[in-house]
C-alpha cells in the first residue's frame, strides 16, 4: 500500500459495506488515510464515491465494518456525533451556503454555535480564512451575489472555520464554469501544501498530480486500484481503470 503523510492513521475505513436496498453500493471498503495525506478518489459515476464520503461523515449509515476518525469510532447519533462531525470538514459540489446569511455569517455560524466562540473571535478568524481563500472583500455580500468559484471558496473557508482534522471535498469543481475551476483548485493545492489531511473526489488530473499522495480508483462500489497519481495515470493496471482514463483524458 502507498503511504504518505506522517504514517499516523487519521481516517480508518475498515471492511465497510453499505447497501441501498438490493444495491451493494460499498463493497468491503478498506483504506487508511494518514495525517497530512491527500487522497484523490476517482471513478465512474455511480461507483460509490459520494456514499463513501457521506459514510465517513456519518451523513449515511453503514451496514457493517468500522470507520474511525483520529481513533474514535463514529457514534450513531447524539452529541458525540455532532462533535466528531465537526472534525470532518465537508465541501459539496453544490456549495450549499446558507442563502439568507452573509458570506461572513456563513463562516462564523458554526464556530459560534458548535465551537462556542464569541462573535468577535469568530469574525476575526473568519476574516483570516476568507483572506486565505481570496474572498475577504466579499464578506458583507450575500452568497447569490458571488460567482460560483467565489461561493465554493467561501464553502471551503466555512469548513475550515471548524478547524477540522480532515477535509472531505466531493467533486468541488464539477458545478463550476471552466474559468472558475482553477481558482478553487489553487485553494485546495494551498491547503494540501499546508499539511491539511484531505479526501477529494475529483477527476481533475492536474490537481491529483500536483497535490495527491495517493489515488483511489473506485468502480461498482469497490476500490479497484490504489496508487500514486504518477503510477495510476501513466500505468493503470486494471482494464476498468484503463477504460475510465481513456474516457476522461
Ligand atoms: P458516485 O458519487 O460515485 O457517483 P454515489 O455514491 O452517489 O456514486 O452512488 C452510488 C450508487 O448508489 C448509485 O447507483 C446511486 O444511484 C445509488 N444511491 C446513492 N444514494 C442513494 C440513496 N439515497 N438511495 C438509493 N440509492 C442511492
Ligand atoms: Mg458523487
Amino acid at each position: 500500500m502507498v503511504q504518505a503523510g506522517n504514517g499516523e492513521p487519521l481516517v480508518v475505513v475498515d471492511h465497510v459495506n453499505k447497501h441501498f436496498g438490493a444495491l451493494h453500493v460499498l463493497k468491503d471498503i478498506c483504506t487508511t488515510v494518514t495525517r497530512g495525506e491527500v487522497v484523490v478518489v476517482i471513478g465512474p459515476s455511480g461507483s460509490g464515491k459520494s456514499t463513501l464520503c457521506r459514510a465517513i461523515n456519518r451523513l449515511e449509515t453503514i451496514d457493517d465494518g468500522l470507520i474511525t476518525i483520529d481513533g474514535t469510532e463514529l457514534p450513531k447519533e447524539g452529541a458525540g456525533l455532532a462533535k466528531l462531525r465537526a472534525d470532518v470538514g465537508m465541501v459539496f459540489q453544490s456549495f450549499n451556503l446558507f442563502a439568507h446569511k452573509t458570506v461572513l455569517q456563513n463562516v462564523t455560524l458554526g464556530p459560534i454555535k458548535v465551537r462556542g466562540l464569541s462573535k468577535a473571535d469568530a469574525e476575526t478568524r473568519a476574516m483570516a480564512l476568507l483572506e486565505r481563500v481570496g474572498v475577504a472583500n466579499q464578506a458583507k455580500k450575500m452568497p447569490s451575489q458571488l460567482s460560483g468559484g467565489q461561493q465554493q471558496r467561501v464553502a471551503i473557508a466555512r469548513a475550515l472555520a471548524m478547524e477540522p482534522k480532515v477535509m472531505l471535498l466531493d467533486e468541488p469543481t464539477s458545478a463550476l464554469d471552466p474559468e472558475m475551476i482553477n481558482e478553487v483548485l489553487d485553494v485546495m493545492v494551498g491547503l494540501a501544501k499546508d499539511g491539511m489531511t484531505m479526501i477529494v473526489v475529483s477527476h481533475e488530473m492536474g490537481f491529483a498530480r500536483k497535490a495527491a499522495d495517493r489515488v483511489l480508483f473506485m468502480a461498482e462500489g469497490a476500490i479497484v486500484e490504489e496508487a500514486t497519481p504518477e503510477e495510476f495515470f501513466t500505468n493503470p493496471k486494471s482494464d476498468r481503470a484503463k477504460d475510465f482514463l481513456s474516457k476522461i483524458l
